[in-house]
């Protein structure tokens, strides 16, 4: 790969020192290598952001809308080439890649209706006081960066893109260096509509590349999800320069089971949260509370159904989950099971890297951890399950809030009322009642405490790029 970069409508050759290798994760091996943009490239993305803003914030919505539909449609067109990708890059099982697919096509369709609304939302507002009338005005926010994780690279590009687009925002991107290869179709999609130059410019690179981009005074605002150091890093520079910045950052979240629940299902459902994308999820039900009257028949059940779980090479073998994305993060989890060694907790299940080639490790689960340990309290981004066992409705309670983060979180239990008076009481951005993950446009996404600093998805996503402006008029 030499010309990676998209800067200005055209695709140009990284000018840095860094070399990206792109690796199979299953392999452990290299397929593809590039060259990181230069930080004078990163100045150029952000000039033609720049420049391009005026006009691009005069179309009109319908215009953009039709932009939007356009980037749907030709995600849709690339359907097998970038769900191999996933699986190749990732280590994605197909039908996680698919999905992941599906969700960035259906995050363009969504945000172009709601492009397509915006005129109506610029409206007269009633005011109290005689003589004067008012109206309301939502603008872009102007030229805004956007900075990118590597486990769900197409979606979470998508719930930035796409909103910020509609709003009539422009924009860089900057993919992570893990997969940097499948935001690449966003360019090219850009380049097949005909996008205005300059409108959307994507800069690969690492922390290098990344912080250059942050630190840069000709943006108006920062989106960024990832990890808690950087975001902090990240969230500084934006105070440097007084300027907005959206933190979507990781997460410790608990699954609550109640002793009411099918045994069976429940198991599923634990499963689903925390081996789903081989658990790097920032949204990984890590915590599973589990209460006293299921725990003796919950827990052999779910050592039994983490140990059946097939483990391979998603692009050569059926697989129910597949190696972890990076060496790096393989190395994480298993320098977290050398911790629960020393810490002497009791591992049900797995606790090993795989004795084969390529970063694969074992859907592990621990029993009993106590509330201090590293496992209980850190983010691991891995298929590492933490299990407690509780006593009453507030017990689960206190303990599941008993975190810096604040994500997710799910509750179990066939007593409706008490799943909704827990989720109620839950500290975070989103709680599932009986299902997992279960991700929709419409709703929010984002967390309270240390999980991060405003919202995407539905109409808050589209809000995050967008500025208020009242005019104000004197009518004597
Ligand atoms: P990371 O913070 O290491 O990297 C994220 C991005 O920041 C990458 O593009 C990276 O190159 C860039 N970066 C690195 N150093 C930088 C710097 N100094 N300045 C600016 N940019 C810099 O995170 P990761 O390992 O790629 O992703 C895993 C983390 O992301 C986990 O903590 C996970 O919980 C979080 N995450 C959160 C959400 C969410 O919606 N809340 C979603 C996905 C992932």
């Amino acid at each position: 790969m030499t010309t990676s970069h998209y800067i200005a409508g055209r695709w140009v050759e990284g000018q840095g020192s860094d070399c990206i290798s792109v690796n199979d994760p299953a392999l452990g091996q290299p397929f593809a290598e590039l060259m990181a943009a230069s930080v004078g490239q990163v100045d150029q993305a952000v000039t033609a952001a720049r420049g391009a803003l005026h006009a691009w914030k005069s179309t009109s919505a319908s215009e953009r809308a039709a932009y939007l539909r356009g980037f749907a449609e030709q995600l849709g067109q690339r359907r097998e080439a970038l769900i191999t990708l996933q699986m190749r890059n990732n280590g994605k099982p197909r039908h996680e890649a698919e999905i992941d697919l599906d969700d960035a096509i259906a995050t363009f369709g969504y945000y172009a209706e709601l492009a397509e609304q915006l005129p109506s939302k610029n409206r007269d507002v009633p005011l109290a006081a005689p003589g004067f009338s008012a109206r309301t005005r939502l603008e872009p926010v102007g030229v805004v960066g956007l900075i990118v994780p590597w486990n769900f690279p197409l979606v979470t590009s998508a719930w930035k893109l796409a909103p910020a687009l509609a709003a009539g925002c422009t924009v860089v991107l900057k993919p992570s260096e893990v997969t940097p290869l499948i935001e690449q179709a966003y360019g090219q999609i850009a380049d097949a509509l005909g996008l205005p130059a300059g409108v959307l410019n994507i800069i690969n690179g690492k922390a290098e590349t990344g912080a250059a981009l942050s630190n840069h005074n000709g943006l108006d605002k920062l989106s960024f999800t990832g990890s808690n150091s950087v975001g902090s890093q990240v969230m500084r520079s934006a105070s440097a320069q007084c300027r907005p910045v959206t933190l979507e950052l990781g997460g410790k979240s608990a699954i609550v089971v109640f002793d009411d629940c099918d045994v069976g299902q429940a198991v599923e459902w634990i499963v689903a949260g925390i081996t789903w994308n081989a658990g790097q999820m920032c949204s990984a039900t890590s915590r599973l509370l589990v209460q006293d009257g299921i725990a003796e028949a919950l827990l052999p059940r779910l050592q039994e159904a983490l140990e059946n779980l097939r483990v391979g090479n998603p692009l050569t073998e059926e697989v129910d989950m597949g190696p972890l994305t990076s060496q790096a993060q393989w190395l994480k989890v298993a320098g977290y099971f050398a911790t629960a060694r020393e810490e002497g907790l009791q591992c049900l299940a797995g606790g090993k890297a795989l004795d084969r080639d390529g970063w694969f490790v074992s859907p592990t689960l621990y029993a009993d951890v106590p509330k201090d340990s590293r496992l209980w309290t850190e983010e691991i981004f891995g298929p590492v399950l933490c299990a407690r066992r509780f006593a009453t409705e507030e017990q689960a309670i206190a303990e599941a809030n008993d975190s810096r983060f604040g994500l997710v979180a799910t509750v179990c239990s066939a007593d409706l009322d008490r799943a909704e008076r827990v989720a109620d009481a839950l500290e975070v951005g989103h709680v599932w009642i009986n299902s997992v993950q279960a991700v929709f446009i419409e709703t929010s996404w984002g967390g309270t405490k240390g999980s991060g600093i405003g919202r995407e998805l539905g109409p808050w996503g589209l809000s995050a790029y967008q500025s208020v402006k009242h005019v104000t008029r004197c009518l004597g």
